[in-house]
């Protein structure tokens, strides 16, 4: 138990987390939040030539980083990934399920069955291969003693809140919700812990344009603070579940809305 006299901190030095989806927003921003608390950060995107500057600037402030190249909606990719990363830094004991994308621009009516399929394989099957290799690896590497096996799952508060035109990918977060508590389940006994984070909304690229459009507009009026989130306000809720301040927390949902929801 910890001694309620020791500062409370999270301190992260000795992990390697992997963030998938980090050459952008959220995931762009968790990953030099981990790496200034002390973790050999993994940078896990598509687009390898995005994360350059982000390794740069993560090393430039005294932290590790290294860049992986991950399609998340490949096991073989995932796999190769995870192998990159124990060859470089060591086993994941940490995993942060960020990757996500939303196509829809209309009504439900106008859009095509394919954009389900596509939301469908980043959204959830993708998050599914990466949280399932880091608990193989976790599990591995002696994660049922040292209860340090941490998967934090990316959600959003769509869902359960709803945001129309969002059919898709309300549905797929909603996946992501519920999967994560079964899987929390499943390894509760082999030290791997699976939380969820429920954002709200923060002006990033996948959301692009949107508070410009009317509908946005109106949203946002709508809001008790009637504002976007900042960024940075992800960050406590993401460095608490990765930390072991954490150890008895699993298969939990953190909103982190500003209210949006209420
Ligand atoms: P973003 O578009 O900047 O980030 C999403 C990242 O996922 C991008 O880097 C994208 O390239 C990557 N990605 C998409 N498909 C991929 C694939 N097949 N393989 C690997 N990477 C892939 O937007 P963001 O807001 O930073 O989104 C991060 C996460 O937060 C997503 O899961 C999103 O659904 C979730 N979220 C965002 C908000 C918000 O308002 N911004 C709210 C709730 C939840």
């Amino acid at each position: 138990m910890r001694d309620p006299h020791t500062p409370f901190t999270f301190d992260l030095s000795g992990r390697v987390a992997l963030v998938t989806g980090a050459s952008s927003g959220l995931g762009a921003r968790m990953s030099k939040v981990l790496a200034a608390q002390g973790a050999k950060v993994a940078l896990a995107a598509r687009r390898v030539d995005r994360l350059a500057d982000l390794k740069a600037e993560i090393e430039a402030h005294g932290g590790t980083a290294i860049a992986v190249e991950l399609d998340v909606t490949s096991e073989a990719q995932t796999i190769a990934a995870y192998d990159q990363i124990e060859a470089e830094l060591g086993p994941v004991d940490t995993v942060i399920a960020n990757a996500g994308m939303s196509k829809e621009m209309g009504r439900a009516t106008d859009n095509p069955p394919e954009d389900f399929d596509a939301t469908y394989d980043v959204n959830l099957k993708g998050v599914f291969l990466t949280a399932r290799e880091g608990a193989k690896r976790m599990i591995a590497a002696g994660s049922r003693e040292s209860e340090r096996g941490r998967i934090v799952l990316i959600s959003s508060i769509t869902s359960t809140y709803i945001s129309a035109h969002s059919a898709f990918y309300s549905a797929t977060k909603a996946g992501v919700t519920q999967m994560g508590r079964v899987l929390a389940y499943d390894w509760s006994r082999l030290g791997v812990n699976v939380n969820m984070i429920a954002p709200g909304y923060i002006q990033t690229e996948i959301n692009d344009g949107m508070f410009d459009t009317s509908y946005g507009k109106k949203m946002l009026a709508a809001w008790p603070r009637r504002r976007l989130i900042d960024a940075d306000a992800l960050d406590g809720a993401m460095l608490f579940l990765c930390s072991d301040q954490s150890r008895q927390i699993t298969g939990s949902i953190i909103t982190v809305d500003d209210g949006q929801t209420l």
